[in-house]
């Protein structure tokens, strides 16, 4: 290498992009057909700067405290894209709906109502998707799979909402069969919501761990962050 020596982020960046395209490649898919979202929550501004200095610009936050000082700090780079992908408190919408193009978990009718409301008007529609519960565990959050069609027509009905498909954070399983019977299953009830409300494009599912099993099944957006940032600082989540 000459004096052009690639940072720890580029290089997991390309690492990860070269994986992405394998399992789209064995999938036989479209490439460009999956979109990566890296997650910097647990990172500073400055990580970002340089994912971004190596062609990433879709990012995601969980936390709303720590998202909003990175997010102003990083102003000056207008062509970041910012995805809220944690779950939302309803007094707390407010300033999700004046920051972020995207909202990832939304699971409950008010939330999406407020955010509707509080979207501002020289801003685009705030895209958005729905939290599947996939797992039985009742503290989990997200919607039973029965009840997202309800939830997406109303959502659909929303002036300010772009309804864009539906996401999941499945259970870690080790037995990759397991892993993949969970995102194949989201990936069916995404094709039965697709005949009913139109417009859906976006399957948000797979992480670090899971995600080439993502794309194998279907996913046409990955959520990843340890991959590319590395080790959290503060392993919240
Ligand atoms: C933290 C987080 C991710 C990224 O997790 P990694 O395992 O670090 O890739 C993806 N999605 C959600 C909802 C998260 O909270």
């Amino acid at each position: 290498m000459t004096s052009a020596t690639l940072g720890t982020i580029a290089r997991n960046l390309l690492a990860v992009r070269a994986r992405m395209l394998e399992a789209a490649l064995q999938a036989g898919r479209e490439p460009a057909s999956v979109r990566l979202l890296a997650v910097s929550k647990g990172f500073p501004a400055s990580a970002v700067a340089e994912a971004h200095a190596a062609g990433q610009f879709e990012f995601g936050e969980n936390y709303l405290q720590e998202a909003l000082p990175k997010l102003a700090s990083l102003k000056r780079l207008a062509d970041l894209e910012w995805h809220f992908i944690g779950t939302l408190q309803g007094n707390k919408t407010r300033p999700v709906a004046e920051n972020f193009a995207w909202v990832h978990a939304i699971d409950r009718e008010r939330i999406a109502q407020r955010l509707s409301h509080q979207r501002p008007a020289w801003l685009p529609a705030l895209n958005v998707c729905i939290e599947v519960r996939l797992g039985e565990e009742p503290g989990k959050s997200g919607v039973a799979p029965e009840l997202v069609p309800v939830l997406a027509r109303h959502i659909a009905e929303l002036p300010r909402l772009r309804l864009r498909g539906l996401m999941c954070i499945p259970p870690p399983a080790d037995d990759t069969e397991v892993q993949r019977a969970r995102f194949r299953r989201m990936r069916e009830l995404f094709e039965m919501l697709k005949q009913d409300v139109q417009q859906l494009d976006t399957l948000s599912m797979g992480m670090s761990g899971d995600y080439q099993a993502a794309i194998l099944e279907g996913a046409t957006m990955i959520r990843v962050g340890s991959a590319i940032f590395g080790q959290r600082p503060s392993q919240r989540s």
